[in-house]
């Protein structure tokens, strides 16, 4: 007895009409074949079923194994489309290491063992056609026994494109020119690799299109598949592209263009946390805690995911139990928590001809979010130090499974053009000076370990924000044992934070006129968000300069970023710190002004937009961002280092962006709408009365926060202004 008949099984008995459509031979050589052969047509097993059952891998050290799903659980569904009838079509779109290539293998399995038809494999080319061939293919007809028992191994009958059984059926190697694909007709066409067919293969036609043709006589029982990770050097046909969801791949010949096709299935996993359960697509941005940490060995050992849902963790340890349970979902509809698959309210279910599943990097089964981050960082820094993004395209597309979108398209404003527009009014970076126009001005820090990222923005009555300054507090005032300057450490010393205030709250600016005389700051914020060590210390601070009694508190406010998508551009919101806690760090009630991330940089970047656009020479100001000849190029780098998606902003990679992070900051103070609750000064730039200012605001000659400095303070050198109180130097300052 064959191992098919011992393996008898039937699950159902089939109607008439599914017994016709499934009869392999229609013809008489087919029949015979059949009774020359020894399938037992009442095996059915689908194409998983067959594959755990007859597919046999080697183990790289001489033995072989069952094929086994375990790893890879998100192939199951795509291998058992290829002998759907409801589909003539399946698409796999993923990164290297899924697994995936060995679904070929698998549909040859199942057709071999369980349902024997024609087949042909179509390589991406020749060469690699017979190195697959006589690689992979091999290994595997020769461990999977009960395959090779239906095969005619003599030499007229085996050779390298050609495989003939003895149920009659014949497996075919080629690859793709349009004769290779025209003459025959086969009822199951796989490509392999699709997306690295060269564009020109097939001429003017869509190589899979005409395997499809090849197909199309055998009604519901042809199937023409198609895998691949996407290819690197492969660009989008419109760069300004945006998806209307997740679902949908960009425009772009080869595997997206055949994925878009489809119904578009993502692979979604449920989240582990009792109190969540929440579907979701594990993609590469929700892992997180690797950020910040230099060492590559040790970021991609912190690595985790975070759940979009419910924000909690989810350690690398819980991948594979979640791929277990992993579903895949087309467009337009979601997986409750209970694991039903529902309609999106207000959109349709996707379907059709053509099964299409994407997978991403997370997800991908012999590849460790580890690995993923280390590929990155690895790529990332490739780039950064030598402007190289071919590691990146790579890293982007084989092992994350996504497109690769090139720099240059990436963002809408190129340094470059920001560049051009930078204006002479006779400031430098030692004597950054305040232009004609501007009214008043505030600083805001963005915090660092090592340094505090600060940015002066001055504000014109036609709307413009100038950028004065830019600049790093990185010396600490503490003192090292040969007495030099220790760095800052922002987690760690309330002095460094006291001497922000101290710098900050005195800061002036010389004027552009030449008249000698300095502004001050209006107002001061610091950005409290981070790790926790930068939050207790910035709360502290602030409830230190409330101790104070000088209204300073009033005037250097701690922010955060809000991700919230639809938060206001600013909000304060009153923290209880340490309430509850018992070994509170810090203990009170902060003001904290939430800066809506989405809004503020898109105001940024609106204001950048008009700066840049082709008539702003001749236009007088009006909502344009502006900026001194001296910055630095650094400058321009982080203000065009973010890209605006359909939904939010992102960095490109890990690079530096603080002169953008401080700017929406600014935004955020100017624009702030009047609080009742909250102590901090108004700005209101919004409805500023310029007929009639206040005086803070008012022109040089009247505005109160305008003076003409005594001798002593012509130039304040740092150490004088630290040895100064608050209270001697505001009586200096009259
Ligand atoms: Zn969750």
């Amino acid at each position: 007895m064959t191992t098919a008949q011992k393996a008898k099984k039937v699950t159902k008995v089939p109607s008439m009409q599914e017994t016709l459509d499934r009869a392999p031979f229609k013809t008489l050589e087919g029949l015979l074949a059949k009774v020359a052969s020894d399938f037992v047509p009442n095996e059915r097993l689908s194409v998983t079923e067959s594959a755990m059952k007859y597919t046999m891998i080697g183990d790289g050290v001489g033995r072989t194994v069952h094929w086994s799903l375990r790893k890879t659980p998100y192939i199951a569904e795509p291998q058992d489309t290829l002998t759907s009838l409801d589909h003539t079509g399946m698409i796999f779109v993923g990164p290297a290491r899924t697994g995936k290539s060995v679904m070929v293998l698998n549909w040859l399995t199942h057709t071999v063992m369980n349902d024997p038809d024609d087949m042909l494999i179509v390589h991406t080319d020749k060469k690699n056609g017979s190195k697959w061939s006589k690689g992979e293919f091999e290994r595997y007809l020769v461990a999977s026994t009960d395959v090779r028992s239906r095969q005619m191994t003599s030499r007229h009958f085996d050779n390298v494109e050609d495989k003939q059984f003895k149920s009659g059926m014949r497996f075919t190697l080629t690859y793709p020119t349009a004769s290779n694909l025209s003459a025959i007709t086969v009822a199951k066409v796989g490509f392999m690799d699709y997306d690295r067919i060269k564009d020109d293969a097939t001429e003017s036609s869509i190589p899979y299109d005409l395997g499809a043709v090849r197909t199309l006589t055998k009604g519901r029982r042809g199937m023409c598949a198609a895998e691949s990770s996407p290819n690197p050097d492969k660009e989008m046909e419109d760069p300004k592209w945006r998806s209307s969801t997740p679902h949908e791949a960009p425009p772009a010949k080869g595997i997206f263009d055949l994925y878009n096709r489809g119904d578009r299935r993502l692979w979604m996993w449920q989240c582990i946390h009792e109190d969540c359960k929440q579907w979701f697509e594990g993609t590469f941005d929700l892992l997180k805690g690797w950020e910040d940490i230099a060492d590559i060995t040790e970021a991609a050992e912190a690595v985790y995911l975070q759940c979009p849902c419910c924000g909690q963790a989810i350690p690398p340890s819980a991948k594979e139990g979640m791929n277990a349970r992993g579903r895949w979902v087309p467009q337009g509809a979601y997986i409750d928590f209970k694991g039903q698959i529902l309609p999106i309210t207000g959109q349709k279910v996707r379907r059709g001809k053509i099964a299409s599943f994407w997978l991403k990097g997370p997800a991908a089964g012999y590849r460790t979010w580890a690995e993923l981050v280390t590929g990155y960082l690895t790529a990332i820094r490739a780039y950064e130090k030598l402007g190289d993004e071919g590691p990146l395209r790579t890293w982007t597309t084989t092992a994350n499974g996504m497109y690769y979108v090139s720099k240059a398209r990436l963002s809408d404003r190129n340094p470059e053009d920001l560049k051009q527009k930078a204006e002479d009014w006779g400031s430098t970076q030692e004597n950054p000076t305040v232009p004609e126009g501007v009214r008043f001005y505030v600083i805001t820090v963005d915090v660092q370990k090592a340094y505090f990222a600060c940015q002066a923005h001055g504000f014109t009555a036609d709307g413009d924000m100038v950028v004065l300054d830019s600049w790093r507090i990185d010396s600490s005032r503490r003192l090292n044992a040969d007495g030099k300057n220790l760095p800052i450490n922002t987690a760690a010393f309330r002095e460094d934070w006291d001497q922000l205030t101290d710098e900050l709250l005195t800061h002036s600016l010389e004027l552009a006129d030449g008249s000698g005389r300095r502004m001050r700051v209006k107002m001061c914020s610091v950005d409290g968000a981070g790790s926790e060590g930068f939050t207790t210390q910035a709360y502290r601070m602030w409830l230190r300069l409330k101790e104070r009694g000088d209204g300073s508190h009033r005037r250097f406010a701690v922010t955060k970023g809000s991700s919230i998508l639809d938060a206001p551009i600013a909000e304060t919101k009153i923290v209880e710190a340490g309430q509850g806690k018992k070994h509170a760090l810090v203990r009170g009630a902060i003001p904290v002004i939430f800066c809506g991330a989405r809004m503020g940089k898109d105001t940024v970047a609106q204001f950048m937009a008009r700066t840049v656009a082709e008539n702003s020479e001749n236009e007088p100001g009006g909502g344009r961002l502006r900026y001194p000849s001296w910055i630095p190029d650094w400058f321009y780098a982080q203000m065009t280092n973010e890209v605006r998606d359909e939904k939010t902003w992102k960095k490109i990679g890990s690079r530096r962006n603080e002169a953008f992070d401080t700017a929406y900051y600014a935004m955020a103070l100017v624009f702030r709408s009047v609080e009742l609750e909250s102590p901090y000064a108004n700005i209101q730039l919004h409805r500023l009365n310029w007929d009639a200012p206040p005086e803070w605001a008012a022109d040089w000659d009247a505005n109160d926060h305008v003076f003409t400095p005594t001798h002593d303070e012509l130039v304040p050198e740092p150490e004088k202004v630290k040895r100064l109180t608050l209270a001697e130097l505001a009586k200096k300052l009259g």
